[in-house]
């Protein structure tokens, strides 16, 4: 029987896809790693098991526990599937602006949702961080995932993505641009890479809005503003996130990532989100200035089902001012009804 023992052995070991279309004005050769191939359809696969595999064993989650955690989404589907094996409960605690789908896929695993408001201050008592902080404390045999500070957080890229890279490139990566959430996986991927060649870039890719662009340019935390664009950015710099190994930081704006994940589906057949969008957005600026022969690969963390009410609908897309086209019911309506 050529079977896995249950889906948790499938997680990782993501292909390496070559960019044609989007890659075709700049020398470097661009590589997507494909992560919503992931059985949780992203990139936080990886994290989220290696959280509670180190949980268990050191004694913090115990049989039968409840695993609590902020997450915008795709950390909580990693542990729902981890818990659905190995018979865990889950309660994710999320900011209001995820999307519908996300919210109702960890429902699907019969975690319980708090949604809480997006535009508080990270330690007021209402922000998703604090509120998931004191349920963990309140549930009995509540364990706190606390992606945002776990070093198995990183651990799990360095242990899986990091390796995968190097042996798919044959050593032959010279950059890797990935969208900063947590920062675990460009803190794991960029530690392992640079382990084995300190010369390899890494490029961590902010959205406008989020502070680590300027704390990695001046030391300085500033105030955060919201931005739409789901996963990536953060308003605090987490303990997960490690500057040492990032050697640039690229920004992009909402547009940019929304209109990059639409080309990516429609020429290239890469059915993924806003934050793939924004990583390969930022990977082509940075092609660009680097003007040379390179490989660079490009982290895809999650699929596109999760935002077909957002990006992928062109009214949602229009109400918030991302798509000048005027192609729409109205038009098309009009056309119908004009006599030739
Ligand atoms: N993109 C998406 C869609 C995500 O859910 C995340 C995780 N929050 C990231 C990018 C960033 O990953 P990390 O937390 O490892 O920095």
């Amino acid at each position: 029987m050529e079977a896995a023992d249950n889906i948790l052995e499938l997680i990782g070991n993501t292909p390496l896809v070559k960019s044609h279309k989007l890659a075709a004005n700049v020398k470097a050769n661009i590589y997507y790693k494909v992560e919503y191939l992931n059985p949780g359809s992203s990139v936080k696969d990886r994290p989220a098991l290696q959280i509670v595999l180190d949980a268990e064993e050191s004694g913090e989650l115990q049989p039968g526990g409840t695993i609590i955690e902020a997450t915008s989404g795709n950390t909580g589907m990693g542990l729902a599937l981890a818990a659905a094996i190995k018979g865990y409960k889950c309660i994710f605690v999320m900011p209001d602006k995820m999307s519908a789908e996300k919210i109702e896929s960890l429902r699907a695993f019969g975690a319980r949702v708090v949604v809480c408001p997006t535009a508080v201050e990270p330690d007021d008592p209402r922000s998703y961080y604090s509120v998931a902080r004191r349920l963990a404390e309140e549930t009995p045999g509540g364990f706190l995932a606390n992606q945002y500070n776990n070093p198995s957080n990183p651990k799990g890229h360095y242990l899986s993505t990091g390796p995968e890279i190097w042996e798919q490139t044959n050593g032959e990566v010279d950059a890797v641009v990935i969208g900063a959430g947590t920062g675990g996986t460009v803190s794991g991927i960029g530690r392992y890479l640079k382990e084995q060649n300190p010369d390899v870039q890494i490029v961590a890719v902010d959205p406008i809005g989020s502070i680590y662009y300027d704390y990695f340019k001046t030391g300085k935390i500033t105030e955060a503003s919201t931005y739409l664009v789901e996963g990536f950015g953060e308003d605090i710099i987490p303990g997960t996130m490690d500057f040492d190994v990032v050697d640039e930081v690229v920004r992009v704006d909402d547009r940019e990532c929304f209109l990059t994940a639409r080309r990516l589906v429609r020429e290239e057949g890469i059915y993924t989100g806003g934050s793939a969008g924004g990583a390969v957005a930022g990977a082509i600026k940075y092609a660009e200035r680097m003007d040379k022969e390179m490989n660079i690969v490009v982290i895809i963390p999650d699929s596109a089902s999760r935002y077909l009410s957002k990006i992928f609908n062109d009214d949602w897309m229009r109400e918030n001012g991302f798509l000048e086209e005027d192609w729409n019911e109205d038009v098309v309506a009009d056309l119908l009804a004009t006599k030739t």
